[in-house]
């Protein structure tokens, strides 16, 4: 890690007890350049290892990590409050994704020939992804292993050296992971580490020496890191926040669904960017499947099943939402009461108007809000009328009317009789479209996110009579040109 230049320091704190569980350096502006400074050559010397080569010490820092899961669980429990399996669970996800990135790299951006077309039959041409530089990677609180390894491995498989800004509240966490990558790359400092408060971000953001941010974070702060990046005309990959939609149809497994609500909506809190927060059900199945939730919701508490609000401010949001539902709306699960900070146990209203703030803001706590619609196509309008975009879960029996109503959610991803199931398939793109934010992480798109396409086109030989590059083309040339473009071109219908 990059030393700072005026030693300030930040705690963090488990947000259970208060406990520090943790003191680390903020980073100012300066430290922050000589990191992305010291990462230049790191990462000419890891893009000169090569596909394979990155492979090797990719696989090997999968190994470490696994091997290491216990001791990185606890740094995730004891920074975010999440129970040890829910810890448990993220960081094997974000193993798998280390394994997918790094076996499919070469594949994905490796150099290719692509066909160069009739007009262009004396050339080759090839195609190739290579790497960035140095990919600034900006990640939240809540999935503190899971959600930024999706840019840091993929960034770092297709030959990108990384620096990492992880959350104030969880840097514990990142410095582990750069820690434990030190193991396998010991040589070049591929993974580095910037802790701090959000000026650490921002400076990360505005480093001429950028090569990308992925941004993973609120949608306020997104516009602002884009702001910096203008500076320089930085790219940036943002994922944002949702407000991810259930439907369930007439036809649902109306049990599985009320499960895969419950556990969508509540888990880790409701901190899940591609949780569930809003629930259309279909009026033919509506009585059972509330029967079904609030039978389930009633033996799932805060501090048990699931931890503490992990950021304090968000449960003023997590209040004023509950507050506005159980105004308009009838709660049926918890209410008002259920938030005992730290810990907010399951709040279950129906009925709540589509401009209530519980509909419409991301609520990012175990509160949902439940509508009778008449039939699936009210619910996907319903859906879709949001200005986020991120995921969403449809459920139903009949695999083609799922599949279509999946189709037409305007989400980044779908799940159909599951739920954030899209997330733990390392070959799915990841990311959503409107407020939730643009680009992809996982994934072949994934991969190429982090990479730019590089377009080589090499004459093999010269086109006898068909020289039309150049000064000295002649009108024969042109006339040649003109008929061959009608032969290839010229049939209508
Ligand atoms: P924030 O937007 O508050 O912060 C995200 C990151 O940005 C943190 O590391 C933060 O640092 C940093 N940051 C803050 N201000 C700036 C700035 N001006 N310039 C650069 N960086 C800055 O989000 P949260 O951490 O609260 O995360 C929750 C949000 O993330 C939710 O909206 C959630 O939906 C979304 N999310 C999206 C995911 C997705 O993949 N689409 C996945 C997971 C979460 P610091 O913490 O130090 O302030």
């Amino acid at each position: 890690m990059t030393a700072t230049t005026d030693n300030r320091t930040f705690d963090s704190l488990d947000p259970a007890t208060g406990e520090v569980v943790g003191t680390h350096p903020i980073h100012d502006a300066a430290a922050v350049r000589a990191a992305v400074a010291a990462s230049a050559p790191a990462a000419e010397w890891w893009a000169g290892l090569g596909f394979a080569g990155r492979k090797e010490r990719l696989l090997d820092y999968k190994a470490v990590v696994t091997r290491d899961i216990r001791r990185l669980a606890a740094t995730v429990r004891a920074e975010t409050g999440k129970p040890e399996g829910d810890a448990l669970l993220e960081i094997v996800l974000a193993i798998t994704h280390i394994d997918w990135a790094a076996r499919h790299a070469r594949r994905v951006l490796g150099p290719r020939r692509v066909s160069s077309g009739m007009l262009g039959l004396n050339l080759a041409a090839t195609l190739e992804y290579p790497p960035l530089g140095t990919v600034g990677v900006i990640g939240p609180w809540n999935y503190p292993v899971f959600t930024p390894m999706g840019s840091l491995a993929y960034a770092m498989a297709a030959g990108n050296a990384v620096v990492f800004k992880p959350s104030e509240l969880t840097p514990g966490v990142g410095v582990l992971l750069a820690e434990l990558f030190k193991e396998s790359v010991p040589e070049q400092p591929v993974f580095q580490v910037v802790t701090g408060l959000g000026e650490t971000g921002a400076a990360l953001a505005a480093d001429p020496g950028i090569g990308k941010i992925a941004f993973t974070g609120s949608t306020a702060t997104a516009k602002r890191v884009m702001a910096a990046c203008a500076q320089n005309l930085t790219p940036i990959v943002a994922e944002c926040g949702g407000k991810d939609a259930l439907i369930v149809d007439a036809d649902a497994d109306v049990a599985a669904a009320a499960d895969a609500a419950l556990w969508g909506a509540m888990s880790n809190a409701g901190q899940t960017c591609v949780g569930v927060e809003r629930v259309y059900v279909v009026d033919a199945v509506y009585e059972p499947f509330m029967r079904e939730l609030t039978s389930r919701a009633e033996k799932v508490k805060a501090g048990e099943q699931y931890g503490p609000v992990t950021m304090p401010s968000q449960i003023d949001v997590i209040r004023r939402h509950v507050e506005a539902a159980v105004e308009r709306g009838r709660a049926v699960v918890g209410g008002k009461e259920s938030v005992r900070p730290p810990f907010v146990d399951p709040v279950i209203v129906e009925d709540v108007p589509e401009d209530s703030p519980a509909v419409r803001e991301e609520t990012f706590g175990p509160a949902i809000t439940v509508r009778r619609v008449a039939d699936a196509e009210e619910a996907l309008k319903a859906a879709n009328a949001s200005a986020y975009g991120l995921g969403g879960t449809v459920f139903s029996r009949d695999r083609r009317r799922a599949m279509d109503l999946a189709r037409r959610m305007r989400t980044g991803m779908t799940a159909v009789n599951s739920v954030i199931s899209f997330a733990g398939v390392p070959a799915l793109p990841f990311g959503g479209v409107g407020d939730s934010g643009f680009g992809r992480i996982h994934g072949a798109d994934g991969l190429r996110e982090f990479a730019r396409p590089k377009a080589i086109s090499r004459q093999r030989f010269p086109l006898p009579g068909m020289n039309i590059t150049s000064f000295g083309r002649g009108q024969a040339e042109l006339e040649r040109l003109v008929r061959l473009v009608t032969v290839l071109h010229g049939r209508r219908r």
